[in-house]
């Protein structure tokens, strides 16, 4: 008994020891399997940081793709429109130097003068439409600062107002109402000259004549409304929607001459005045655009 009791504690002996030598072996395997899972948890986790990098990118360069093809179809579309617009007033130009040039002798000091101011208000019609363009083009890349600085602001509408006298058809005349209140305003003269001249002569453009064009100009010392309003064509209910977008044009201009531009640069030029712009329009009675801006504008609204 004694010897066989002996040998089962030997037993016992190297079974512990094969149990502890396994144990070792299957700690170390154990271990190694967390080593190389927290290797592929890292790989993981880089190649998700990699992968977000990556998405990134390809946004970024959808976004400036889209850009690019943004402003590719503005080039064409301002290439067509430029064909079509510049046609007229280049042809009255050169009609205008052909007879100066041919009939030097024959004509009149009178018609001279008549060729000479065709040509210039040819060329100066011109110029405006290249300055819509550019203006559109530098507000696009937001490459246009404003300039604040304080002044009458019924003042500033009669000068635009007087100015543009000579823009008037036959018979249409101008109803300024200044409503009472502070007229002291702060706010870029430059670019709310743009906005009024733009939409007074759209106001002109598509009303007729003997027509009547209505301005009034408001401020109570936080906003300037300056509302202009016609009694002209009016614009079509289904093209509403539409009017502010780069070379829109309602379906009822036919042949009036425009290149779509106006009222997109205006829209912008009031949202960067910190402002905007609203109109109420039926077709074959008359339209009423507004403008509000603030009357002391500031730097940080830029
Ligand atoms: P331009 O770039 O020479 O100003 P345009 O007058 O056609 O050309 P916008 O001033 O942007 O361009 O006006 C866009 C369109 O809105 C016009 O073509 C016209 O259809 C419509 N519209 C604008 N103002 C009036 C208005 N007072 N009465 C009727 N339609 C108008
Ligand atoms: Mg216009």
């Amino acid at each position: 008994i004694l010897r066989l009791n002996d040998e089962l504690v030997k037993q016992n002996d190297t079974l512990e020891a094969k149990v502890e030598e396994r144990t070792e072996k299957l700690t170390s395997v154990v271990n190694d399997m967390l080593e190389a899972n927290r290797r592929l948890n890292a790989e993981i986790a880089e190649r998700q940081r990699v992968e977000r990098i990556l998405r990134e990118r390809e946004q970024e360069i959808q976004e400036s793709l889209n850009r690019e093809r943004e402003l590719g179809e503005l080039k064409t579309r301002f290439l067509s429109t430029a064909s079509h617009e510049f046609r007229t007033p280049l042809s009255s130009i050169l009609s205008s130097a052909e007879i100066l040039d041919l009939h030097a002798q024959k004509v009149d000091n009178q018609q001279f003068a008549k060729h000479v101011r065709r040509i210039k208000s040819s060329v100066e019609h011109l110029t405006s439409i290249l300055n819509d363009f550019l203006n559109l083009s530098k507000l696009e890349d937001g490459h246009v600062s404003v300039d604040p600085q304080i002044f009458c602001l019924h003042e500033f509408c009669n000068d635009i107002i007087d100015e543009m006298q000579g823009l008037l058809k036959p018979g249409q005349r101008f109803l300024h109402e200044e409503k009472n209140g502070q007229t002291e305003v702060l706010a870029d003269k430059k670019i709310m000259k743009n906005i009024l001249f733009n939409i007074v002569s759209n106001a002109i453009k598509y009303s007729h004549e003997g027509q009547t064009i209505e301005c009034s100009t408001r401020t109570d010392g936080k906003k300037i409304q300056l509302r202009v309003r016609d009694h002209g064509m009016g614009i079509p209910e289904k093209d509403q929607p539409y009017l502010f977008g780069n070379f829109f044009r309602a379906s009822n201009v036919e042949n009036i001459p425009g290149t779509g531009l106006g009222l997109a640069i205006v829209k912008r030029y009031a949202e960067l005045l910190g402002g905007n712009i609203h109109f109420q329009s039926k077709e074959g009675e008359g339209t009423t655009f507004t403008v509000i801006l603030p009357a002391h504008f500031e730097t940080s609204q830029t």
